[in-house]
């Protein structure tokens, strides 16, 4: 029955186990450890012969609910809940590399994963390309024989570039290198990266996952068996583990995943338009106008454009700042995937830290603005805008 559920009874339903009283909602187990009713039972489940608990790092029933239930939403195997979206990102970055290995990457990553690759990293011995990863041949012209992972986010953060997952990974299994997809910007409701030829996908789940803005989490979806076994014990040994607390409240929000995502979808297609054809506006980078790059990709890839745009402002430096200092409505804040609209200026904040070329480079030009759209009434987040650009 479970597997013919369209996605919105499947996201409310799927998980759960009973517990002894009808709980219709998984309780938060707020407990460190188990016990065993005897010796051998404890015996069993360290051996595995068993289902059940041992301690919460390694695993709890209401961290295991939210586990099951997006890797039913991912097509996956199973699940491993994160303490954050960067800790999934370690995880995945300590289970298939050793020193001597090499990564081909996006030049346009969420900024920590960059900055992990580039530091930490490195200075185990791991060595990274960063390419435009939404050009094929960059991609294969990267691959070297210790190429052992390629690491894509698609749309990536902020430029919303779109990459080709089928044909990356079609090239990957030639070379027999690991595919990982940091879905965060699609969530599972728009993209399934293993459905593509991904063999693991990622979440930060503080964002669409969980969208309330009130937590912080992450999750790595392995696509079988042996992949999940790989990538389990970096979790349950380097302590990347979730809070029964923060699991119940990421489960509780991905509940209405696909309402909130369709209604910010919604709002974001029409103030992509309204962005478009407003005079201070340079250009807007949203896949759901023509103009995208990738439009025809998206229309593939994606079952649609989200709720993420990026524009640029004719003024540049000056005219991003004024603009982040005069909205109203929408929230001036990094972060994105909630209910509220927030909006924020790479530039002079999110990747400061870059030179002008290295941003430039990646696409991140002075002028661009990146707003992710909330579930608002559309009339009020356009007129902030509107009000917003007319002082910029
Ligand atoms: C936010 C984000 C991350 C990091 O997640 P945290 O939960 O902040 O640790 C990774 N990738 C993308 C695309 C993100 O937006």
């Amino acid at each position: 029955m479970k597997s013919k559920l369209g996605f919105n009874s499947q996201v409310i339903h799927a998980g759960g186990q009973k517990d002894q009283w009808g709980s219709v909602v998984t309780p938060i187990y707020q407990t460190s450890t188990f016990s065993f009713r005897d010796v051998e039972h404890g015996a069993a489940l360290f051996a595995g012969e068993e289902d059940g608990y041992i301690y919460s790092r390694f695993c709890n029933p209401t961290i295991a609910d939210l586990e099951n239930t997006i890797a039913e939403m991912e097509n996956g195997y199973k699940a491993i809940g994160c303490a954050s979206g960067m800790a999934a990102v370690s995880v995945v970055f300590t289970a298939c590399l050793s020193a001597g290995a090499h990564v081909v990457a996006h030049n346009a990553l969420y900024g920590a994963t960059l900055t992990i690759l580039g530091t930490i990293f490195k200075k185990f011995g791991v060595e990274s390309t960063f390419v435009d990863t939404t050009v094929l041949d960059n991609v294969k012209n990267a691959i070297q024989p210790n190429t052992k992972l390629i690491f894509l986010e698609t749309p990536a953060n902020p430029t919303i570039g779109i990459c080709d997952i089928q044909a990356i990974c079609e090239v990957a299994k030639q070379h027999n290198i690991t595919v990982c997809v940091d879905n965060t910007f699609c969530s599972p409701y728009l993209q399934k990266p293993l459905d593509l030829g991904a063999d693991i996908v990622l979440h930060s789940m503080t964002k669409f996952i969980n969208g309330h803005a009130d937590i912080v989490g992450g999750i790595v979806v392995a696509k079988n068996k042996e992949e999940y076994d790989r990538l389990l014990p970096s979790m349950r040994n380097l302590g990347f583990n979730m809070d029964p607390h923060q699991a119940f409240l990421a489960r509780r929000g991905l509940k209405t995943l696909g309402i909130r995502m369709e209604r910010a979808q919604e709002n974001a297609g029409k103030i992509a338009v309204f962005l478009e054809n407003h005079p201070k506006v340079k250009s807007v980078l949203y896949p759901g106008l023509p103009s995208h790059p990738q439009y025809h990709l998206a229309q593939r890839q994606m079952s649609g454009p989200g709720a993420m745009i990026s524009f640029e402002l004719k003024g540049g430096f000056e005219a991003g700042k004024t603009m982040m200092n005069s909205v109203e409505l929408a929230v001036l804040a990094v972060s994105l995937g909630g209910i509220e609209t927030l909006i924020q200026h790479p530039a002079s904040m999110t990747h400061s830290k870059l030179s002008k070329e290295a941003r430039e480079k990646a696409g991140i030009t002075d002028g661009l603005v990146r707003l992710s759209v909330g579930i608002e009434e559309m009339e009020d987040i356009i007129a902030d805008l509107e009000q917003a650009l007319g002082k910029s």
